[in-house]
């Protein structure tokens, strides 16, 4: 191993926790290892006693979680010969399944709905060279056309529903047990096809289970062996899933015919993970809430103008429900939350800029204009 220091992404990272073996050859771009932020200002702003990190997952190689998913379904695919990827997509998972594919040396289909996706992703699918099949439809009716060309044409299908997937998501929930020494009181996520949520689950009940690995970094002392140890390694999460108010199927309790929400990546009416989510929220005894675009779009200015962290907003309803859960005390207080934000702000930056409140200041490029700028605008 000459490079003993280098990270080379979650596949190589907790190879003896994912199916995989040992002669794979392995599609990754360094994913994963994203940082756990703890919140400082925001729990001022909230004036409640609340320990509050998010896990930045925007900051992995193509802006969102889905590179975690991604390295385990491409190599996958790739290791059992497959030379094309397909995936239905609100965005995220198009951009991703394009770069893995490039890496790879590939082809990647993404079907996308027609008009409803952020810029960015659509710059990302199409820069990696990815064919991209707009449809008039939704994101549940590109699903429903990926999972019957699956059948039909040779092409590996890489959405959530591929169990590679949610393997490689799980590892999220291997990272925050090691960074706080054991899981936290509550787990939030924006909730789309709510593969993520099960697959954080998934990681939370291996850990609590097998524990083996987080054994001996919970207790210094006794390797382990003690109760304390014991107590803090099964230790699990209360899962909190989030959904936008327009787009919100596990609230209404059946599928959303005509999803609609600023978050487009979680404007998804049919779930396929909807068993597995259910399931999660009942083991963790957690629950589901909705968010309106409004607490949305605020929560999302929130952490960039007072902790300096972008966010898409699909991302900030994880946010925007343990703001209002923490303050009406369905959180209970003193508690540890964590929050995924999903991905990045950069993804879609005609949202950031249209909710954006300072204005633009047009000034003549001269001393005294700009001098003036300044003094109108510092903080008094
Ligand atoms: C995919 C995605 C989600 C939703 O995750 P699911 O696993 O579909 O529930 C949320 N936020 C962002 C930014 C996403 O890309």
């Amino acid at each position: 191993m000459p490079f003993r220091h280098r990270y080379t992404g979650l596949i190589e990272r907790y190879r003896d926790r994912l199916p995989i073996a040992d002669d794979t050859r392995i599609i990754s771009l360094g994913e994963g290892n994203t940082p756990l932020i703890r919140l400082n200002n925001l729990p001022t702003v909230l004036d409640c006693d609340v320990d509050l990190y998010v896990k930045f997952e925007g900051l992995n190689p193509t802006g969102s979680f889905k590179d975690r998913g991604m390295t385990m379904a491409v190599t996958d695919a790739v290791n059992k010969g497959s030379r094309a990827l397909i995936c239905a997509s609100t965005g995220n998972t198009s951009a991703s399944a394009a770069a893995y594919a490039a890496r790879a040396g590939i082809a990647a289909f993404v079907l996308i709905p027609d008009g409803k996706i952020a810029q960015g992703k659509l710059a990302q699918a199409r820069i990696h060279g990815a064919t991209v099949i707009q449809i008039k439809g939704n994101f549940d009716a590109g699903m429903r056309l990926v999972r019957e060309v699956g059948e039909v044409a040779p092409v590996s299908i890489v959405n959530s529903i591929n169990p590679y997937r949610l393997q490689g998501q799980k590892t999220a929930a291997f990272e925050i047990i090691e960074e706080l020494g054991s899981a936290p009181d509550y787990h939030c996520l924006p909730v789309g096809n709510a593969g993520n949520i099960t697959a954080h689950w998934i990681g939370y009940c291996e850990c609590a289970g097998v524990g083996d690995a987080t054994l001996t970094e919970a207790c210094a002392f006794c390797g382990g062996q003690c109760r304390f140890a014991q107590a803090l390694v099964q230790k699990r999460p209360r899962m909190l899933g989030y959904q936008a108010t327009g787009s919100a199927p596990f609230l209404r309790g059946e599928p959303v015919s005509e999803p609609d929400t600023v978050a487009t990546a979680i404007r998804i009416g049919d779930p396929q993970s909807w068993a597995a989510a259910q399931a999660a929220r009942q083991e963790s005894d957690g629950w589901f809430a909705e968010v309106s675009d409004d607490e949305i779009l605020a929560a999302q200015r929130t952490l960039a103008e007072t902790e300096g962290i972008f966010c898409e907003p699909a991302s900030a309803a994880s946010v925007a429900g343990a703001m209002r859960d923490v303050r009406n005390g369905r959180i209970a207080l003193g508690s540890r939350v964590v929050c995924t934000l999903t991905g990045h702000g950069l993804k879609d930056p005609d949202v950031a800029i249209a909710q954006a409140e300072r204005p633009v200041l047009d000034v003549p490029p001269e001393k005294e204009a700009v001098r003036r700028a300044i003094l109108d605008n510092l903080p008094s």
